[in-house]
């Protein structure tokens, strides 16, 4: 089975979005993964379809409420006890997205994605449906939607089938610990500039080897904290 995206969100007109053309939207095309959107008012109840109140202890803003968010993610799993997927609420005091979570989830049946908007969610719903709070940055958005979408894109990218190699043959920024080396195409001058020799002269050792020395310059340079941590 693909894997299958759930998003719960007050905007579900910004689906699929950017996940809806080039790479990931070919892929969804062909079905490499599956893509359902949930309008959270409508598990609402009342005349109004309120899904949000006051934040308790008083303060700005409003609060999206339990009981309509947990209705919510309680019906999107076609069974509930058998649906094994995370279910991830976008947030920015969640745990920052980095590749090796992406990688994590990608090997996974897929995901139900919360996307906040006002003040945040009622800590109840949180607590009760065992939400794991993901960020995409220390920055605040207005809505869980664009980093919903931030996050798919990430994933998607590594689902079998999507971009013609295997998940273990991937070279690229993150994917070894470290940033990626530059990268270079014709012709073999521009404004002056010339692609580095080694490139153009078929020795794929040289190669490689200058695109390894030139991954850890960068990284030290602009990532030092990347390296330290494979040092650990
Ligand atoms: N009051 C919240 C706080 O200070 O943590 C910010 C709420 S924000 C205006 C509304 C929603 O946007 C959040 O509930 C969350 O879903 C989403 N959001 C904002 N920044 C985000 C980030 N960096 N990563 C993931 N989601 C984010």
């Amino acid at each position: 089975m693909s894997f299958r995206a759930s998003v719960l969100t007050l905007y579900p007109e910004m689906f699929p979005g950017s996940l809806g053309v080039s790479l990931a939207g070919r892929a969804l095309e062909r079905g490499d993964w599956a893509l359902d959107v949930h309008q959270i008012r409508d598990f609402a109840t009342g005349k109004h379809h309120v899904v949000d109140d006051t934040p308790a202890g008083g303060g700005p803003g409003m609060v999206l409420k339990a009981d309509v968010l947990a209705r919510a993610i309680d019906e999107v799993a076609d069974d509930p006890k058998a649906d094994e997927r995370p279910k991830l609420l976008m947030s920015p005091r969640g745990k920052q997205l980095d590749q090796a979570m992406v990688r994590d989830l990608a090997l996974g049946p897929g995901a139900v994605i919360v996307c906040g908007r006002f003040e945040g969610v009622d800590e109840r719903v949180i607590e009760a449906r065992g939400l794991q709070e993901v960020s995409i940055g220390d920055y605040v958005l207005s809505g869980g939607e664009p980093a919903a979408i931030v996050l798919l894109d990430a994933i998607i990218r590594l689902l079998p089938g999507v971009m013609g190699s295997d998940l273990s043959e991937l070279d690229e920024s993150f994917e070894n610990g470290m940033l990626e080396h530059p990268h270079y195409t014709k012709p073999r001058e521009w404004e002056g500039r010339e692609i580095p020799p080694v490139l153009l002269s078929g020795d794929h050792g040289a190669i490689e080897k200058w695109r390894k020395e030139k991954s850890q310059e960068l990284t030290a340079r602009r990532r030092p904290d990347l390296i330290e941590k494979s040092k650990e």
